[in-house]
């Protein structure tokens, strides 16, 4: 029992180290979706991508409903990896930093371990490309990729979490993601003579400030909700006050009410204030990833299977989004949270994480296919 333990982390380890050294960006992992696809050809897998997707893979074992739906992403980001490990990036540039590679492995360990059973029902593996783009998902979704699932689940590794400890909560776990740009148009002019032109610069500034009361003033303070400035231009010397200044940002939120409470509030404050300081206000508001909501049902379900293998905690939930939100958005689903005990956090040029995390990550998509499959018999 305990060789072949080792076996299974050593064959694991393997999995992931090779993947890490071949990092790719969104949509374009074409590397790793031909690796992906051969190894489930191997295992006895229906490959079934549809053909309007360039990158990522579907495949399928078993027959019959219920249908359940087990996804991983595969690509990377744009960062030059800083680890000084053996097997860190041969792609310059390019480093799984967010720890997809991890969540490859698992689902391929798990793919391999389902392969060697006899299901009652379906199995269908979704390894979906750019999840960091906020895209994949929906290319997914919209190929037809995830038609006729019962139910999906996933997980993101969480450095901050022991190996084998699981998070788990029903509703929101990752927050819905908003950008936008802001553009101050005013009339440019000496600086010395302000009083013949409309300052953007004090518009902007203003502003920046004043949407801070979007999270301290309007919104429930029970709830989680985050307004960043990120980016700010303006101006090109010191003496002209400028025609224009600009700046963006993202709002990130848990519940559809505070997502459109912000973005109204917004939108209100902004041309409140260009209108504050005589300027026009060109405001551009782009929808990112809903919240990922845990279905309530599947999630109790999830939990007691996970019980009885891990240790499973109530995590805080994560500002940060994923696009996995585009698949709960339509089929009953469940994402967790899985340890991988990391030196620093997600998108870190330094991060590793432990290769001991992948035999639990492993065993939770397993269990909890089997568990799903019985239950929504
Ligand atoms: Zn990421
Ligand atoms: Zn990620």
């Amino acid at each position: 029992m305990a060789t072949e333990t080792i076996t299974e982390q050593e064959h694991l380890t393997q999995i992931r180290h090779y993947l890490h050294q071949h990092p790719e960006l969104s949509d374009q992992e074409f590397a790793t979706t031909k690796y992906l696809t051969e190894k489930l050809r191997e295992l006895g897998y229906r490959i079934i991508t549809p053909a309007g997707l360039k990158t990522g893979v579907i495949a399928e074992i078993g027959t019959g409903k219920p249908v359940i739906g087990l996804r991983s992403d595969i690509d990377a980001l744009p960062i030059q990896e800083a680890t000084g490990l053996d097997y860190a990036s041969a792609n310059t540039g390019v480093m799984h930093a967010c720890g997809h590679d991890f969540h490859m492995t698992a689902l391929l360990g798990a793919a391999e371990k389902l392969a060697a059973e006899q299901l009652t029902g379906t199995v269908r593996v979704v390894f979906q490309p750019a999840e960091e783009t906020h895209v994949g998902a929906q290319e997914v979704t919209d190929a037809g990729g995830v038609d006729g699932l019962d139910a999906i689940i996933g997980f993101h590794n969480k450095p901050d979490l022991p190996a084998g400890t699981i998070g788990l909560l029903a509703g929101g776990l990752m927050a819905a993601v908003d950008q936008f740009t802001v553009t101050f148009h005013g009339v440019g002019t000496h600086a010395a003579m302000p009083q013949l032109g409309a300052d953007p610069v004090v518009a902007l500034a203003a502003t920046v400030g004043a949407v801070q009361s979007i999270v301290s003033r309007n919104q429930d303070p029970q709830q989680a909700v985050v307004v960043s400035v990120t980016h700010i231009e303006g101006g090109s010397t010191w003496n002209v006050l400028p025609e224009t200044a600009w700046f963006e940002g993202t709002v990130r939120t848990f519940d559809q009410k505070a997502r459109a409470l912000a973005q109204k509030r917004f939108i209100e404050i902004v041309n409140g204030q260009a209108a504050a300081y005589g300027v026009e206000a060109e405001i551009n508001w782009q929808t990112g990833p809903d919240v990922v909501d845990n279905d309530p049902r599947l999630t109790k379900i999830v939990a007691a299977e996970s019980r009885q293998h891990f240790n499973v905690v109530a995590p805080t939930p994560s500002s940060a989004g994923e696009d996995f939100a585009y698949f709960s958005q339509r089929i009953p689903s469940v994402f967790a949270f899985i340890g991988s005990h990391g030196n620093s956090d997600w998108h870190h040029a330094d991060l590793i994480i432990d290769d001991a995390g992948l035999v639990p990550a492993v065993q939770w998509y397993y269990f909890n296919a089997k568990r799903l499959l019985s239950e929504l018999a």
